[in-house]
C-alpha cells in the first residue's frame, strides 16, 4: 500500500487517478479527520478513477492498494475542482398535465427533464429553474409542483437513510445491505463474489472504457462459470441512467439472491443456476453514477453529524453547504460526454452552469430506431441521443455483450413509475409478432411488483431504447422496469420494499425479487426461444453468426449488426444450445397469411326477383330507388368455421348490363355506410357476362345491391366461402459453422429455427453436416 496526502485548496471535487502496467490495484480517498471514504474506485485492473468531494481545507490521504500482480510502481495524479458554494441553482420536480398521449409527445419534444414517472394524464418533469417553467407555460401546460426544493427533499431522505442503516443492521435484501451502495461497493461486491463463489461467479468487463476511464464490470452466474455451454442467458442490467440507484440496487440483489440461494440449497434457485447464465452488470453508466452517488453521499455523510437545531432550514455545517450547492449532480441523468468533437468525457464540467449542458442519455443512442420524435437531437437536452447510433461507450457496451451471447431475456431497471414496460416504444410501429408472449410474461411479473404492464409508448414515444434494439436484432425478449413511484433514489427503505414485496401496490405478490424469477424462468423456458441439438465432434467450437441492416427513424441511415456467438461441444460429443429464433421480428413481421381455423362454408344462391321487378337507369354512382335490389347474405361463423374470405358474384346473359355493390347490413338487415366491395364493369361479349367482388375476413351480415344499368333479363347470384391463405412467415437463418479441436472450420451451414422449435443437427467427426 502507498500513501500520499492531499490538502483540499478549495470546496468541491477532488479526483485521483492511477495507472499501472499490470495487476489489480485500488484507490481511496480518506479524510484523516474523521475517516471518512471521501472517494473510491475498486474495479479489477490497474486503472482506477476515485472522484467525491470534500471541504475546503480537508486534509486526505490518497491511498493506492495493490491487490495482486506485480507491478511495483503506478502513477498516480490528484486534482482537486471547485464547487461555487455562493451560487445554488434550485431544483424542482413538477407533475405537468398530458390528457393525451399526443400532449405527453409534445411535452416530450419541449427538450425538459421528463422523468420516467408518469401515467394516465400526467408526466413528472425536473425544473432546473425560471426558464424551464417559462418554457411549460408558454406552450399551454398546466403543472403542479411536487417537490419544491430536491436538495432539500435529499437531505432528508439521506438522513432517513441514517437512521434506517442503525436500525436495520442487516435487511431483507439479499445481501442484507441496509444503505444504497457507492460505486466501489459494486465493485468490491463483485469482486467478493468471484473470489468467494469461483465455482459459481465469473467476473466480467464490458469492452470499453468510459469517457472518464472507468471499467465498465458485471458478473456471470452459473454452475460451471467459465465453460462456453450453451445455455440460455438471461442479462440483468441497472443505472443506464445516473440517478436512478435502486435500479443497480436490485440487478446487484438478484446476483445474490442467485449465489446465497445456490449455496443455501434453495431447490428453485439450483434449478435455475444449473440450467440458466446469468450476467448482472449493475451499473451501467459508471461516469454518471458516481457523480450523482458522491452527491448524495455529503448529505448522508453530514446528517450522521450536523442536525438543523432551530429547524429553521438553515445549517451552517460546511459538508451541507457543499452538498446543497452540488445537489443538482444528484439528478444527472446523462452520461458524461463532452460537446463537442473528438469526444471527451467529464462529469464535472457545467457543474455550476446547469446539468442539462452536457452528456448524452444512453438509453436513446441504442441504434434501432434511433434518431426519430421519442429522443431530442439537440445537445443540452436530457433525451440527447448522441451524434450517430451507439456513439456512446456504454450503449456499445451492452450492445457488444448482447451480439456475443444468446441473450434469450433482459431486464434493463429503471426508476420510477411502477411500470413493466415492452416494446414497441413507438407508438406508430404497432405491436411486436410476439406480443402474445410477451403481453403474458409482462402481466405475470406485474402481478408479483404490482407495477403496470404495458408497451414502451404508452409512457410517452421513446426511440433508441436499449430494448427496442435488443428485442429487433436478436429476438430475445428485453423489458424495462421503471421501480418504485417515490423517486429517483427515495430513502432505502424504498429499496428493501420493491425489493420483497412489501409495498402497498405490491400487495404481498412478492415484489421484483418474484417478478426477477418469473424472467429467469422464462429464460430457461426454451418454449420461448429456439434449441439446436445433436452430435458433433467432441469439444468442438459451434458459431452462429448473422449479419444484417438495422433501420433507424432517420431517412436512408442505417447501421449494420453482426451477431457472433459461441458454444463448445461437450467431451460427449452431444450438444444443446438454447438459441435465439433464426428470423428476426422485423422480417417476421413481414409474413402473410393464418393457420386456418375450420373450414370455409358452402356456397349460397340468390336471384333475381324476375324481369320487370327494376327499370334501368345507368347510374352506378346513386341510382334511384327502383333501379336496384337488395338481398340479404349472413356470413356462417361459429366452431369448426374459418370465412376467411367471402367472393360475391352474378351472372347474366350480355345482353343485360347489371352492376353491384355489397354493404354492410344493419341490425334490420339494410344497407349501411359506405359499400366495402363493388364491381361495375360495362356491357361485355361472350356467352356470359358477370360481376364479382371479394370481402376479407366478412362477418356478420351483408347485402348485395344489384343495380339495373342496362339490363332485358335477370341474373342468378352466389357468394362462395375460402378459408385463409396458407400462413408464409419469411424466413432468415442462421450461419452455423464448426471447427474442431485440431482446427479444420466448416462453415456456410445455413440453420432455419423457430420459436419454441427444437431442431435436430448432426455434425460428422470433421465438422460437416450428416445427411
Ligand atoms: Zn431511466
Amino acid at each position: 500500500m502507498a500513501k500520499t496526502r492531499f490538502a483540499m485548496p478549495v470546496a468541491g471535487w477532488v479526483t485521483a487517478r492511477l495507472g499501472a502496467t499490470s495487476g489489480d490495484w485500488d484507490l481511496a480517498i480518506i479524510d484523516s479527520a474523521d475517516g471518512r471514504v471521501v472517494a473510491g474506485s475498486a474495479s479489477r485492473g490497474a486503472t482506477e478513477v476515485a472522484s467525491g468531494l470534500a471541504t475546503q481545507g480537508s486534509n486526505l490521504v490518497v491511498q493506492a492498494c495493490r491487490r495482486s500482480g506485480s507491478a511495483s510502481t503506478a502513477n498516480l495524479t490528484t486534482v482537486p475542482t471547485a464547487v461555487d458554494t455562493s451560487h445554488v441553482q434550485k431544483v424542482q420536480l413538477v407533475r405537468v398535465s398530458t390528457p393525451t398521449l399526443a400532449r405527453k409527445n409534445e411535452l416530450q419534444r419541449l427538450g425538459l427533464d421528463l422523468t420516467e414517472h408518469g401515467g394516465p394524464g400526467f408526466v413528472e418533469a425536473v425544473l432546473y429553474g425560471a426558464a424551464d417553467a417559462t418554457r411549460l407555460v408558454d406552450n399551454n401546460f398546466a403543472y403542479t409542483v411536487a417537490v419544491p426544493d430536491m436538495a432539500v427533499q435529499a437531505r432528508k431522505e439521506r438522513a432517513a437513510d441514517i437512521k434506517f442503516a442503525a436500525a436495520y443492521p442487516n435487511t431483507e435484501l439479499p445481501s442484507g445491505r441496509n444503505i444504497y451502495r457507492r460505486l466501489f461497493d459494486y465493485s468490491e461486491d463483485m469482486k467478493r463474489l468471484a473470489r468467494e463463489h469461483p465455482d459459481l461467479v465469473r467476473p466480467i468487463t464490458l469492452n470499453n472504457q468510459t469517457y472518464e476511464g472507468r471499467s465498465v464490470e458485471g458478473i456471470e452466474i452459473a454452475t460451471s462459470p467459465n465453460a462456453r455451454d450453451g445455455r440460455p442467458v438471461f442479462l440483468q442490467m441497472g443505472a443506464h441512467h445516473a440517478r436512478e440507484w435502486p435500479s443497480a440496487e436490485h440487478a446487484m440483489e438478484w446476483a445474490y439472491e442467485l449465489v446465497l440461494g445456490y449455496r443455501h440449497g434453495d431447490a428453485r434457485v439450483r434449478d435455475l443456476v444449473s440450467t440458466t447464465r446469468t450476467i448482472v452488470v449493475p451499473v451501467v453508466n459508471v461516469d454518471g453514477f458516481n457523480v450523482s452517488r458522491e452527491a448524495g453521499e455529503l448529505f448522508q455523510h453530514a446528517a450522521g453529524h450536523a442536525t438543523d437545531a432551530d429547524g429553521d432550514g438553515e445549517i451552517s455545517d460546511p459538508e451541507f453547504i457543499l452538498a446543497g450547492a452540488t445537489s443538482p449532480n444528484e439528478y444527472r441523468r446523462k452520461n458524461c460526454r463532452l460537446l463537442g468533437d473528438p469526444p471527451l468525457g467529464d462529469c464535472l464540467a457545467g457543474v455550476d452552469t446547469g446539468l442539462v449542458g452536457h452528456g448524452v442519455d444512453p438509453n436513446r443512442n441504442y441504434g434501432a430506431f434511433w434518431g426519430g420524435a421519442g429522443s431530442s437531437g439537440i445537445a443540452p437536452t436530457q433525451t440527447y441521443r448522441g451524434p450517430a447510433p451507439f456513439s456512446e461507450p456504454e450503449s456499445q457496451n451492452v450492445r457488444e455483450l448482447i451480439s456475443a451471447r444468446q441473450v434469450t431475456t433482459l431486464i434493463t431497471n429503471h426508476t420510477f413509475s411502477n411500470l413493466v414496460l415492452r416494446p414497441p416504444g413507438i407508438a406508430a410501429q404497432g405491436a411486436t409478432v410476439d406480443e402474445p408472449i410477451y403481453k403474458a410474461l409482462g402481466d405475470s411479473m406485474a402481478a408479483k411488483n404490482g407495477y403496470s404492464s404495458q408497451f414502451g409508448y404508452q409512457l410517452y414515444d421513446t426511440d433508441g431504447t436499449t430494448e427496442d434494439w435488443s428485442y429487433n436484432a436478436t429476438g430475445g425478449l428485453g423489458f424495462t422496469f421503471e421501480i418504485g413511484k417515490l423517486g429517483f433514489h427515495p430513502p432505502f427503505e424504498e429499496v428493501v420494499k420493491e425489493w420483497n414485496g412489501t409495498t402497498a401496490a405490491a400487495n404481498g405478490g412478492g415484489g421484483n425479487r418474484e417478478a426477477y424469477y418469473l424472467a429467469q424462468q422464462n429464460t430457461a423456458d426454451a418454449s420461448k426461444h429456439s434449441v439446436l441439438a445433436g452430435r458433433a465432434p467432441a469439444n468442438a467450437i459451434l458459431r452462429l453468426t448473422k449479419t444484417f441492416d438495422m433501420p433507424t427513424s432517420v431517412e436512408g441511415l442505417t447501421f449494420s449488426d453482426t451477431l457472433n456467438t459461441t458454444m463448445q461441444v461437450g467431451s460427449d460429443g452431444r450438444y444443446e444450445w438454447h438459441v435465439n429464433p433464426s428470423t428476426r421480428p422485423l422480417i417476421a413481421k413481414g409474413s402473410s397469411g393464418r393457420e386456418a381455423t375450420g373450414d370455409p362454408s358452402p356456397p349460397q344462391q340468390f336471384a333475381s326477383n324476375g324481369p320487370g321487378s327494376t327499370v334501368p337507369c345507368a347510374d352506378f354512382e346513386n341510382p334511384p330507388e327502383g333501379c336496384y335490389e337488395d338481398h340479404l347474405i349472413t356470413v356462417p361463423s361459429g366452431a369448426g368455421i374459418d370465412n376467411a374470405k367471402a367472393t360475391f358474384r352474378i351472372e347474366f346473359t350480355p345482353a343485360s348490363d347489371w352492376d353491384m355493390k355489397i354493404y354492410k347490413a344493419d341490425a334490420d338487415g339494410n344497407a349501411t355506410g359506405d359499400p366495402v366491395a363493388s364491381s361495375g364493369n360495362g356491357a361485355t361479349n361472350g356467352a356470359t357476362a358477370f360481376e364479382q367482388a371479394t370481402v376479407l375476413d366478412p362477418v356478420g351480415s351483408y347485402v348485395v345491391r344489384v343495380i339495373n344499368w342496362a339490363a332485358v333479363d335477370p341474373w342468378t347470384g352466389t357468394v362462395t366461402f375460402a378459408g385463409p391463405d396458407p400462413f408464409q412467415a419469411p424466413e432468415e437463418t442462421w450461419t452455423l459453422s464448426c471447427e474442431t479441436p485440431e482446427g479444420v472450420t466448416r462453415s456456410a451451414r445455413q440453420v432455419f429455427v423457430a420459436r419454441g422449435e427444437r431442431r435436430s443437427l448432426d455434425l460428422r467427426g470433421d465438422c460437416r453436416v450428416r445427411r
